[in-house]
């Protein structure tokens, strides 16, 4: 997992600059909303007073910390994210390679693309063929400003919202200061009485402007890791299955996520873990703040139609430690609340973020309606529902399973899925899926060396069976080439005008 080191010391920057610095940010857009609307952020009730000034600290740090990056960066040609973080020393490599995205964002920093070819060698059908590939290469540099340039203003997401773009994640309703958001599995609804216009919710939003470069060149950064274009960065591949007889009667593919909340919980490695369960509606998602082993098992199994888990992360506040399982467009938002800190006391909580693999999501109503029309039941007729083997699987009350090709499902899954480049979950600390596995087994990635060892202490524990996933049929091939595909199909997002760098 990556963590931006605070700078709370400035330590290598002169007395003046950091003044000038801190002088320029405090006047920023985004922290002078946030200072006036005080009052009513602390009579939500939603921060303390000590919570207020934590979160002011942190955006003025942040703000501070850029506008010396930008500093650094006035008159240099275009450069590689890798290179400026290795020019600019007075910061941590990861928090420069973060600014320059987020002062592209603001306006300042420009992206320069160079698209190269070359022919590789690819086996198709067996036949071994020279095809041309196309390399892309991202430099930036500073915008030639006019006198009268003005730092774009982040727009409440709203804006993402209407652009069709919104994956429907919740953590902009999470952490709205005022509670001015409202969404559910459908909708986004902000209340323009109490918004101030603070643009947090935008700095956040996994689908307002990309952190995917960034990603990259941090990732690189640690030399243990490798690096796929398909799947993003890795420690380790596996596959997986559970040894634990009640898991395995509520799994979907082997268990694994379970397995893995069930040991954190149980070990007391967190204090609780955000999962979902059916809601009274079958096959409806419900997200649940689990803190009871016991409760856990009824979170087993994929409920496939999409759930806006992130929104219940404020009621978390009084647990100090808590593991999230979602899909990658979860993985994404908590990412980016992690690369722009604005200093949120229930964020810091999150410990383990546990990813899943997804290749689309439904809306509810569409579930209900690609049960009946294609396999002819209704939904509360079914047990279980599956992708495997390019086919919608579906297993009934009656032990009967059915199956159609997932092409036929295609036209019920959800419109914003077709703006998500990530199949595997490429921002969490282990993504688990079926792709790559056998029947009954998951694909397990680990994403760093410290994930990497809690799951193989779990496989040590004796509660999992394990294999390298090089080593299964058809594995780790899959698993690239799907996210290779999902990664080709990915729509790119047009926000409206006023918004830059996305
Ligand atoms: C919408 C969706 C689409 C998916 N698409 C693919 C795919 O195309 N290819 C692939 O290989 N894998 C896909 N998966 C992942 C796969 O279905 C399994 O979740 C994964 O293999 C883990 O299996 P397991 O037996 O280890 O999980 P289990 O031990 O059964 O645990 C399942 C976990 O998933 C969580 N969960 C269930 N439904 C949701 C939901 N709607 N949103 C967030 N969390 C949820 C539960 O809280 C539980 O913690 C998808 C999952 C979802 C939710
Ligand atoms: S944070 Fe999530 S829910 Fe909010 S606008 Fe962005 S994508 Fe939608
Ligand atoms: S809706 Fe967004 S911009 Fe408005 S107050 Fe909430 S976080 Fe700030
Ligand atoms: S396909 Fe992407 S956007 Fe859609 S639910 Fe899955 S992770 Fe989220």
């Amino acid at each position: 997992m990556v963590s931006i080191e605070k700078n709370n010391m400035f330590g290598n920057i002169s007395l003046k600059e950091l003044m000038d610095a801190t002088y320029v940010a405090s006047s920023n857009f985004q922290v002078r909303a946030f200072y006036e609307a005080k009052d009513e952020i602390l009579k939500t009730g939603k921060y303390s007073e000590q919570e207020f000034f934590d979160i002011l600290d942190a955006m003025i740090d942040a703000e501070t910390e850029r506008k010396i990056v930008l500093e650094r960066l006035q008159g240099k040609n275009p450069l590689f994210l890798s290179e400026i973080a290795s020019e600019i020393t007075e910061f941590p490599p990861e928090n420069v390679i973060r600014d320059v995205i987020y002062l592209m964002a603001q306006g300042y920093v420009e992206e320069h693309v160079e698209v190269k070819t070359k022919m590789i060698t690819k086996k198709i059908k067996g036949e071994e063929k020279q095809v041309e590939v196309k390399e892309y290469f991202y430099r930036y540099q500073t915008k030639e400003l006019p006198n009268d340039f003005m730092e774009n203003y982040f727009e409440p997401v709203s804006i993402v919202f209407d652009a069709g773009a919104c994956c429907q994640c919740g953590w902009c309703s999470a952490i709205c200061p005022v509670n001015a958001i409202m969404v559910d599995a459908d909708n986004l609804e902000i209340d323009v009485d109490s918004c101030m216009k603070c643009g947090l919710c935008f700095s956040v939003c996994p689908r307002s402007f990309s952190i995917d470069h960034a990603n990259e060149a941090i990732k690189k950064l640690d030399k243990e890791l490798k690096w796929s274009d398909k799947i993003g960065a890795y420690f380790n591949t596996y596959s997986g299955s559970t040894k634990k007889e009640e898991i395995i009667k509520v799994r979907q593919d082997g268990g694994v996520v379970t397995t893995i909340a069930e040991y954190l919980l149980s070990k007391k490695l967190v204090d609780a873990v955000i999962a979902v369960q059916h809601s009274k509606e079958l096959w409806k998602p419900e997200p649940v703040i689990i803190d009871d082993v016991k409760d856990l098992y009824k979170t087993g199994g994929t409920k496939y139609a999409n759930s806006p888990s992130l929104t219940i992360i404020d009621q978390c506040k009084k647990y100090e430690k808590i593991a999230f399982v979602g899909v990658p467009c979860m993985m994404k938002a908590l990412e980016k609340g992690t690369l722009y800190p604005s200093g949120l006391p229930f964020f810091k909580n999150i410990k383990y973020r546990i990813g899943l693999f997804c290749m689309e999501s439904f809306p509810y109503d569409q579930i209900i309606n690609l049960a009946k029309e294609q396999f002819d039941k209704n939904i509360d007729e079914l047990t279980k529902m599956n992708i495997g083997g390019g086919k919608f699987i579906i297993n009934l009350k009656s032990g009967e399973q059915m199956d159609v090709p997932l092409k036929e499902v295609q036209k019920y899954a959800r419109d914003n899925c077709h703006f998500c480049e990530d199949l595997t979950s490429d921002y969490a600390d282990i993504s688990v899926g079926s792709i790559g596995s056998q029947d009954g087994w998951s694909s397990v990635i680990t994403r760093s060396k410290d994930a990497d060892k809690l799951y193989n202490d779990i496989v040590k524990a004796g509660l999992i069976e394990s294999k390298s996933l090089k080593d299964v049929k058809p594995g780790q091939f899959l698993v690239e080439k799907i996210g290779g595909i999902k990664r080709k199909k990915c729509k790119s997002i047009n926000l409206k005008e006023n918004q830059d760098g996305h």
